[in-house]
C-alpha cells in the first residue's frame, strides 16, 4: 500500500490530455508516454499476459490462486484527462492531517481551495489531501483509478493467502471524449463483468445512467423587404423561436437532479433565412427517453403544418442506459455492495447524471458498474484526491475479487 502515492504523483506528472477533434487512437502521442510507463509496471508487479495493442489499450492478468473455477473478472481506468482543463505540468501538493480550513492552492494567484464553497472537504478532517498548485487540474479521474488497480494487483500477489480467481485489468485511452470503450476488445478481455474505478467520493456505485440523445433542428426562411413582407416573408428566427417556446420550461439542466431527464438548447443560431437548434435529450428511464423525442417530432409536425415544410429534424442516440444489461445479473453490484459494508463503508448508490465508458462496455456485452476512485471536483483546478479514499478503493478491490471466489458457484 505504500507505493499507491507515489504511483499516483508520478501517473499525474504526465500529461495524458484528449483531444475531441483528434480522429486518431489514441487521440493526442502524449497518452502513450502514460500507456508505456505502467506496461512496465504491470510487468514489474508480476502481472501476467501484459499486452498494448495499436490504440494503447492496455490489457493484463492476475492468474487464479485457486483450484476452483469462478468466472474471471475486471476493473478498468482511463488513462486521459478531460481536454476541458490543462493537465501540463501538474504540481501536486500533499496537505497532511488536513485542518478543515481553507487550503491556498496559489498564493500569487490567490486560489484558495475553501470548504466554505466546497463543503464535501469536512469529511476529511484530518486526512492526507492531494490537491492542484492551483493552475491545473490534478487528473485523480482517473489516474487514481489506475493507482488503485495496479496497487490491489501487487498486494493480492503479495498476498497469496487471500483466495481469488482469474482478474484481468485494463487501462484505455481517450475516455473523457467520449471514446474510451470504443475500440476495447470485450472477447480479448474475456472477463464475465467488470468495474470502471472512476467515480468520486468514498462509497460511490453507480449502474444507473442517462439514456442520451442529439437533436438538430434546421429551419429555412425567406427573406423579403421588411416593409412588403407581409405573408411572405418566412423569418426562420421566428420559427426557431417559437420551437423553442414549446419544449418544457421546467425541464432543463438548471431545474432538475436525481431521476428527473431534460432537454438541453446548447447552441443555436440563425438569421432569416437560415436557423438551427442544436439541443441533448437525457432521461434514465426509458419510456421518458422515447417521450421526449416523440415531443421534439410532434413539435415540429405541429410548426410544418402551421408553417409549411420549413423545418427537419434529425435526432440521434448516443448511448444508453446500462441499468438494462446490469439488472439480470445484479449480484454484480451486490458483491461490490457487500465489498464496501465488510470494510465499514456505506455504499452510495446513485444514478449518473451523464455517460461512463460502462454503458458503452455493458452494451458490448461486458456489465460494468462504476465504482469510487476517490477524487472531487473533477475537470478543474480545484479537484484534489484524500489518500485515505485512494487506500479504501484499493481494499474494496481486493475485497471484490475474494468475495467473487468465495460466492460465486
Ligand atoms: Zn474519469
Amino acid at each position: 500500500m505504500e507505493k499507491l502515492l507515489p504511483r499516483f504523483l508520478e501517473y499525474v506528472s504526465i500529461d495524458t490530455q484528449s483531444d475531441p477533434h483528434s480522429k486518431t487512437t489514441p487521440s493526442t502521442e502524449k497518452q502513450w508516454n502514460l500507456a508505456k510507463k505502467l506496461v512496465m509496471e504491470l510487468h514489474q508487479v508480476g502481472m501476467q499476459e501484459v499486452s498494448i495493442d495499436e490504440n494503447a489499450y492496455i490489457m493484463a492478468t492476475l492468474p487464479s490462486n485457486i483450484d476452483k473455477k469462478v468466472p474471471i473478472i475486471g476493473f478498468i481506468s482511463h488513462i486521459d484527462t478531460t481536454p476541458d482543463f490543462t493537465g501540463k505540468n501538474v504540481k501536486p501538493q500533499i496537505v497532511e492531517n488536513y485542518d478543515g480550513k481553507d487550503i491556498v492552492l496559489n498564493k500569487a494567484k490567490d486560489i484558495v481551495l475553501s470548504p466554505d464553497y466546497f463543503e464535501d472537504l469536512l469529511q476529511y478532517e484530518g486526512q492526507t489531501l492531494i490537491t492542484t498548485d492551483g493552475t491545473t487540474l490534478l487528473g485523480a479521474d482517473d489516474k487514481a483509478g489506475i493507482a488503485e488497480i495496479i496497487t490491489a494487483m501487487e498486494y493480492l500477489t503479495q498476498h497469496p493467502e487471500i483466495k481469488h480467481g482469474e482478474i484481468r485489468i485494463a487501462f484505455t485511452p481517450d475516455e473523457e471524449i467520449g471514446r474510451g470503450a470504443h475500440k476495447f476488445d470485450v472477447d480479448k478481455f474475456g472477463a464475465a463483468w467488470a468495474y470502471t474505478m472512476d467515480g468520486s467520493q468514498v462509497g460511490e456505485l453507480e449502474f444507473e445512467n442517462f439514456n442520451a440523445a442529439k437533436a438538430k433542428i434546421k429551419i429555412e426562411g425567406k427573406s423579403v423587404h421588411p416593409g412588403y413582407a407581409k405573408n411572405k416573408m418566412v423569418n426562420a428566427i421566428g420559427i426557431a423561436n417559437e420551437f423553442l417556446s414549446l419544449l418544457p420550461p421546467k425541464e432543463v439542466p438548471e431545474k432538475t437532479s436525481d431521476r428527473e431527464g431534460f432537454f438541453h438548447v446548447h447552441k443555436i443560431k440563425g438569421e432569416i433565412e437560415k436557423a438551427e437548434i442544436e439541443l441533448i435529450i437525457r432521461d434514465h428511464d426509458e419510456n421518458h427517453f422515447e417521450a421526449r423525442k416523440e415531443l421534439l417530432k410532434d413539435i415540429t409536425e405541429k410548426l410544418i403544418s402551421k408553417y409549411g415544410d420549413f423545418l427537419t429534424i434529425e435526432i440521434e442516440d448516443q448511448y444508453r442506459n446500462m441499468r438494462e444489461k446490469v439488472e439480470p445479473v445484479f449480484h454484480i453490484v451486490e458483491i461490490a455492495k457487500e465489498a464496501m459494508e465488510s470494510l465499514g463503508i456505506e455504499p452510495i448508490i446513485k444514478p449518473i447524471r451523464g455517460g461512463t465508458d460502462g454503458s458503452q462496455l455493458s452494451y458490448k456485452d461486458l456489465p460494468c458498474p462504476n465504482i469510487f476512485a476517490g477524487g472531487h471536483n473533477f475537470h478543474g483546478k480545484y479537484e484534489y484526491v484524500p489518500l485515505e479514499s485512494m487506500e479504501k478503493a484499493v481494499q474494496v478491490i481486493v475485497k471484490i475479487c475474494e468475495l467473487t471466489a468465495i460466492q460465486i458457484k
